[in-house]
């Protein structure tokens, strides 16, 4: 009897002890699984990081002279930079060659083709020098205007340009005539490249209306609706010297009117002063007087840096 009980003492105990065991087993085995996968999630993070930070690639080679000859001949607004500012434009360009495909399609492309297209791009957003395109992957360049279905031959062409959605999606299509005529005639206000990539500014926000959100701090964005409603009426009023198709919609005012103010800031600024400084504001830049120094901008200095970099306007691209 009393062995039957130390027994079943014993029994218990080494029960209780085994089950004891489990427990510790369990919480052992929670505590590891945790780490794990904690560890993983963090790993994970890191190499996302190590891996974006990879996906843009920068270079410290020197741009071909040949490149710089290019630049200073055929585009006025490289032209007219100081030589400070010409050699971060080269680098930037050839950053932007490094990290966006361009090809062609039922054409041949030039160095010239790809340096328009580098420029068109850096244009706009050349104050902000950490500004990337993370919405953009390849541009692709058709001979001439094309139709909604990309057809480049049949009838009804009559798209020079344009940003890809959905399937499209990181993708822009521009007519080659229409970018090389973009630089050669640099007195009509047009330049089909720069208004693509304005869409894409557009776009950076998550959304193409018009309203550059990077660009543009909050209180500004009624004066700037209310000015594009006035300006567009003057264009049905046959009033305005700014190209018509900036009143079918306030998306594309906002891209033909950065058009004329990136090729002829000077008339802008005579023709339509209120909207040479808005673009001004939102683009940091004073082209037409191009005063040293100043920076006049829509962008609250403590407002997050256009960039996207997550930092401060004045600790980032305004530094
Ligand atoms: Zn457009
Ligand atoms: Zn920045």
């Amino acid at each position: 009897m009393i062995l039957r009980y130390l027994l079943s003492i014993r029994h218990h105990s080494l029960q209780s002890h085994y089950l004891a065991l489990v427990n510790v087993f369990l919480l052992h085995d929670l505590f590891i699984f945790v780490i794990v996968i904690g560890g993983f999630s963090i790993a994970v993070f890191i190499v996302r990081r190590l891996f974006n930070k990879k996906l843009y690639k920068t270079t410290s080679e020197t741009i071909p002279a040949r490149w710089i000859t290019i630049l200073q001949q055929q585009v006025p607004f490289y032209a007219m930079l100081s030589s400070v500012e010409q050699d971060h434009f080269n680098q930037r360009v050839m950053e932007f060659l490094l990290n966006h495909k361009i090809t062609e399609a039922d054409t041949k492309i030039t160095i010239e083709d790809k340096l328009y297209v580098a420029a068109s791009a850096i244009i706009p957003i050349f104050k902000f020098p950490h500004w990337r395109y993370s919405n953009l992957d390849e541009i692709i360049i058709y001979p001439g205007s094309f139709n909604h279905q990309f057809d480049t031959r049949g009838k009804g062409r009559n798209i020079l340009g344009m940003v890809g959605n959905g399937y499209m999606e990181g993708k822009m299509i521009l007519s080659q005539k229409a970018l090389r005529l973009g630089f050669q005639n640099t007195t009509d206000k047009k330049n089909t490249a720069i208004h693509e990539f304005i869409h894409l500014i557009d776009k950076m926000d998550g959304v193409i209306d018009g309203i550059p959100r990077l660009l543009i701090d909050r209180p500004y964005i009624i004066p700037w609706l209310d000015m594009i409603k006035q300006k567009v009426e003057k264009i049905y009023l046959n009033e305005s010297d700014i190209n018509p198709y900036g009143g079918s919609s306030q998306i594309e005012f906002f891209a033909v009117a950065c058009e004329y103010f990136f090729e002829r800031p000077r008339l802008l600024e005579k023709k339509h002063p209120e909207l040479y400084n808005m673009l001004e504001n939102m683009f940091a830049h004073d082209l037409a007087d191009r005063r040293p120094g100043l920076k006049p901008t829509s962008i609250g200095r403590n407002a997050s840096c256009p960039c996207q970099s997550g930092l401060k306007y004045k600790h980032c691209c305004l530094a």
